[in-house]
């Protein structure tokens, strides 16, 4: 009795054994139809073809803005400021607020993941650099020291980004 006991054990653990590698393998093909889904949406060359030279400037080549001069740091309407390069819905108006910066500010964006940092060394600074998740365009900075209820001050050049009124399409 004891030796059919063993021989059932055995059995299950050499199926258990067999079946992990598998498992493994197929998680393994999952992740990589993943990347192969967030591979660049688009060949620089396409960009410049959909972009306006401004916001090929911005958003590909991590240009900024100067201050108070873009079209939304005095921007008060209701809405959802999207990508300018892929449409995903970024900020809205109701995060927005006056920080005096010369740049539209928003203490939060509509998602957290819809926003990548990256740490940003660049002009003798360390600041955390904004992307777009969906495109990787460059957007702007986050600084700490923004309002209630998170602190941040998502500091955004106007040429990344694409007003869309609460009714209505984009503007
Ligand atoms: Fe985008």
């Amino acid at each position: 009795m004891k030796q059919i006991q063993l021989l059932i054990f055995s059995a299950l653990v050499w199926m258990s054994c067999r079946t992990l590698p598998e498992t493994h393998t197929s998680n393994l093909s999952i992740e990589t139809k993943q990347e192969i889904k967030q591979a660049p949406m688009k060949t620089e060359e396409e960009w410049k073809q959909v972009l306006t030279p401004e916001q090929y400037r911005i958003l590909r080549e991590k240009g900024t803005e100067r201050a108070f001069t873009g079209e939304y740091w005095n921007h008060h309407e209701k809405g959802q400021y999207h990508c300018a390069g892929c449409g995903t819905p970024l900020f809205e108006s109701s995060s927005k607020f006056d920080s005096g910066c010369g740049w539209p500010s928003y203490f939060k964006p509509t998602q957290d993941s819809v926003i990548s940092e990256h740490v940003d060394k660049t002009h003798g600074m360390i600041r955390t650099e904004v992307t777009c998740s969906k495109c990787g365009g460059h957007l702007g900075h986050v600084f700490t020291d923004g309002p209630a209820p998170t602190g941040l001050r998502y500091c955004i050049n106007s040429a990344s980004i694409k007003f869309e009124p609460s009714e209505g399409k984009v503007k």
